[in-house]
């Protein structure tokens, strides 16, 4: 028995849903439609070896860092962000230990225990994880197939006294975890109108955007938010090079206004004092070879392919008994079954067929819908896809 009591939210903390599967994958045989992991098969081991060899030559890396992050990658990021359509310079961009870390920074400066934040539901749920351990009031906005409901959540504040009206809108608008949605130029353009009118702050996470399968998608709301309240923008924009990259190098960065950066990096120097320094030199170097894009590239053609096998077998093995929308980019399918399932009872038998998928409860914050799943198509190959879809068809044979 310890002497005092854990704090209140760690008495008896929800871990990762994600992260309880990890005990099946060493099942042998298993194939994981589960984890939102890139594709081994794209990592570009030797433009990272090549940027590793230059970070350390020169010893620099070793040293502690500016808890900002060091010059080269704030300036490589900043490239990034404005190949993405914002206007954005270095010191507009603080680097973070992932794009996790960001939105926990951002809860520590901005959330008092009780503050309500609004979350798009289904939702990543990291997030809703971490409003949790903030003792936040959490707020599921609802989606569709086009990702966040913008009219019903206008809707839903015009209702709300004051005091409950969010802080925070977190959204991760283009191609979501869990749903692959992207939200339409106008629905984006409404939803910053609608944050100027209520006096929230949107938290625009985005890891994906750039695993795009069409050519035209709509700007960032950040970008949005710039066009139409200039100074004013209430976007805080997430990123991260965990999808596109590698996530060992757990290099994320957020994207906001001189105020909020500098609240931040108080709050960062509490946690971990900097981002690795070897971390943000090997990213820097990466980045300053001009090896991005192509790397960018040969993960939208892949992915592209993957997401192509899982909708075919999709169709083809499970037809009317489930809904989903086929994603334009990101790494995952959301899938509704139409006929009567029991959750646990599906789990079971796919994990006995030999299939893992993510049950959909994990991405609600309240009253999950028991009946959805989340398909990665990220990390399997093609032929890994077309047998786990057979698998999965086999388990709603045996569960529905
Ligand atoms: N946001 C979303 C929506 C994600 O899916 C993930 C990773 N699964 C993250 C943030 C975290 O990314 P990072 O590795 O940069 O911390």
């Amino acid at each position: 028995m310890l002497p005092i009591p854990f704090a209140s939210s760690f008495v008896n903390p929800a871990g990762s849903a994600i992260r309880e599967l990890f005990p099946y994958l060493s099942q042998p045989g298993i194939i994981s439609l589960a984890g939102g992991y890139p594709s081994p098969s794209l990592f570009d081991a030797e433009g990272l070896q090549e940027a590793a060899a230059r970070a350390l030559s020169g010893g620099g890396a070793l040293q502690y860092g500016a808890t900002e992050g060091m010059p080269a990658l704030r300036e490589a990021l900043a490239l990034l962000c404005r190949s993405r359509g914002m206007v954005c310079s270095p010191s507009d961009l603080i680097v973070t230990t992932g794009s996790q870390q960001a939105f926990d920074l951002l809860l520590r400066i901005f959330i008092e225990p009780g503050d309500t934040v609004c979350v798009e539901t289904p939702a990543y749920p990291a997030a809703i994880q971490a409003l949790r351990l903030a003792n936040a009031k959490i707020m599921a906005a609802p989606v569709d197939g086009q990702g966040l409901d913008v009219d019903a959540l206008a809707a839903r504040l015009a209702l709300l006294p004051m005091a409950q009206r969010p802080r925070l809108v977190y959204t991760v608008p283009t191609f979501s975890n869990p749903c692959g949605t992207l939200l339409p130029a106008a629905r984006r353009e409404a939803l910053v109108r609608l944050a100027l009118q209520y006096h929230f702050l949107i938290v625009e996470d985005d890891p994906y955007g750039e695993l795009s399968f069409i050519d035209d998608r709509p700007p960032s709301l950040y970008a949005v938010g710039q066009r139409i309240a200039g100074d004013g923008n209430p976007v805080l924009y997430l990123s991260s090079l965990s999808k596109t990259v590698a996530p060992a190098l757990r290099i994320g960065w957020l994207t906001a206004p001189p105020d909020v950066l500098r609240r931040c990096v108080v709050a960062k120097q509490t946690m971990d004092l900097c981002t690795s320094p070897l971390a943000q030199q090997i990213a820097a170097e990466y980045l300053g070879a001009g090896r991005y894009p192509a790397g960018v590239e040969r993960a939208r053609t892949e992915y592209k392919q993957r997401m192509q096998a899982m909708a075919d077998g999709l169709h083809a093995r499970l037809g009317k008994k489930i809904a989903f929308v086929q994603p334009q980019g990101g790494m995952f399918v959301w899938l509704r079954s139409t006929v009567p399932v029991n959750a646990k009872q599906l789990f079971e038998a796919a994990v006995q067929c030999g299939v893992l998928y993510v049950p959909g409860a994990a991405f609600y914050p309240e009253a999950p819908d028991l009946g959805t799943l989340r398909l990665s198509f990220a990390a399997p190959d093609v032929g890994q896809i077309q047998e786990g879809i057979e698998r999965l068809a086999r388990a709603f044979a045996q569960a529905s």
